[in-house]
């Protein structure tokens, strides 16, 4: 049997972070749990950073990741390619 590294459930459609624990869950406006967001970015119906834009959570998550034990330019590339997708940043970007 192959060991697969899977995100099983779901991961934060801001900063691309796995949740496979309900603690880490993000909270809407009445304090209920959802599965869009971490609680590192989203608490209460509201972002924790507002006004971050995707290079600066880019900027922000390489530096966990760094501490993680990644390469600063590993994870500078796989948050770039990640993170865009994501629910957050999808629709900011090119369209206007
Ligand atoms: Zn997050």
């Amino acid at each position: 049997m192959e060991q697969h590294m899977e995100h099983n459930g779901p991961f934060c459609q801001s900063c691309g972070m796995p949740m496979p624990e309900q603690d880490l869950l993000g909270t809407d406006r009445e304090g209920v749990k959802t599965e869009d967001y971490c609680k590192y970015c989203y608490e209460n119906g509201e972002f924790k950073q507002p006004d971050i834009t995707l290079q600066g959570m880019i900027d922000l998550c390489a530096g966990y990741l760094v501490q993680q034990g990644f390469a600063e330019a590993d994870a500078r590339g796989m948050l770039a390619q990640t993170l865009p997708l994501l629910k957050r940043w999808r629709q900011a970007g090119t369209a206007s």
